[in-house]
């Protein structure tokens, strides 16, 4: 293709330099404390290319908080378990509210608006669970996580988990709402247990990176030739991303950077280039929706000085 021979590590290298005077605005996650915990000017990008060449720059190998990115892989998962039978519990529309939104969800009858959302996620984690079991389901999840990044690096920070527990009362408000319209099948305990280990997935930006790298080659990883998923799941998830990946900011996510995205509280977001390549970023200071907010900034001068684009 046309970036063969583009300087993927200059515009890393130019993107790392420029992002500097950014690093100090926004505020960390702290509605638990162990995500508050960690260095609040921390920066990493990675981008992998189909032929698997990996490009960094910042903290790369270190490893953070996935949060809310882990509902991309979960929803792969579920898919392969449930089918699209899934789609009966869960919908495809922007929901156009914070991440830990209620308000929709009595009006919709319980059925989330998305997979994206924490609500959505929570009936896919539901979904796992009823198919693996309580005590596989996120062995599974990390499983699939660790062969899509063709690494033993992402694990569960059980610290992270305990403290997602601890401070859970608005998950667990979701999800007995919607168990009570008989949305959610298992019991609440067991499923938000799997959705609270979900989000405490760490892993370093380039191992997030790599995991990427299947939804940019139609659900095939292009290294190792292991078909995750099927290319019509790959392109929907992509489509999905880009117009829910980012809560109440996604449109405006489109609008900057114009990829499919997944952000998470944790200040990581994973961009995907379909037919070039798979894109991490982490920041860990936020901007009001919730998304890393160097890590959108960063991503903006991504497509715009290398030019990606879908349109
Ligand atoms: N653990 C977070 C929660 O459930 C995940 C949300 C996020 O990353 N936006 O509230």
């Amino acid at each position: 293709d046309h970036y063969d021979d583009f300087d993927w590590q200059g515009l890393l290298d130019s993107i790392g330099a420029d992002i500097a005077p950014l690093l100090t605005h926004g505020e960390v996650a702290n509605y638990i404390p162990a995500l508050a915990a960690v260095d609040p000017e921390s920066f990493a990008m990675a981008f992998v290319n189909l032929r698997g060449e990996t490009f960094t720059t910042g903290r790369a190998s270190t490893p953070f908080s996935i949060q809310s990115i882990s509902k991309v892989f979960a929803l792969i998962l579920a898919l392969e378990l449930e089918g699209e039978a899934l789609w009966d519990r869960v919908g495809r529309e922007p929901s156009g509210t914070a991440f830990n939104s209620i308000v929709q969800l009595e009006e919709d009858h319980g059925v989330p608006r998305n997979p994206l959302i924490n609500a959505g996620a929570i009936v896919v984690t539901d979904s796992i669970v009823g198919h693996c079991g309580e005590s596989t389901a996120i062995a599974r999840l990390l499983a699939f996580i660790r062969k899509a990044a063709n690494s033993l690096g992402p694990r569960i920070d059980m610290k992270v988990a305990e403290s997602e527990e601890a401070y859970g009362d608005r998950n667990r408000a979701l999800a007995y709402f919607m168990k009570s319209f008989g949305i959610l099948k298992e019991d609440v305990p067991i499923a938000l247990k799997a959705y609270f280990q979900q989000c405490a997935i760490a892993m370093s930006t380039v191992d997030l990176a790599r995991a990427g790298l299947f939804l940019a080659n139609g659900g095939t990883d292009p290294a190792t030739g292991l078909e995750l998923t099927t290319k019509t799941r790959t392109d929907r998830l992509n489509a999905i991303m880009m117009m829910c990946g980012h809560y109440d900011m996604s449109g405006d996510f489109a609008f900057s950077v114009g990829l499919p995205g997944k952000s998470g509280v944790g200040g990581g977001i994973l961009a995907i280039i379909p037919q070039v390549g798979s894109v991490a970023v982490w920041s860990p200071r936020l901007n009001q929706a919730g998304n890393s907010l160097a890590g959108t900034q960063a991503l903006q001068w991504f497509s715009e000085r290398s030019q990606v684009t879908l349109f």
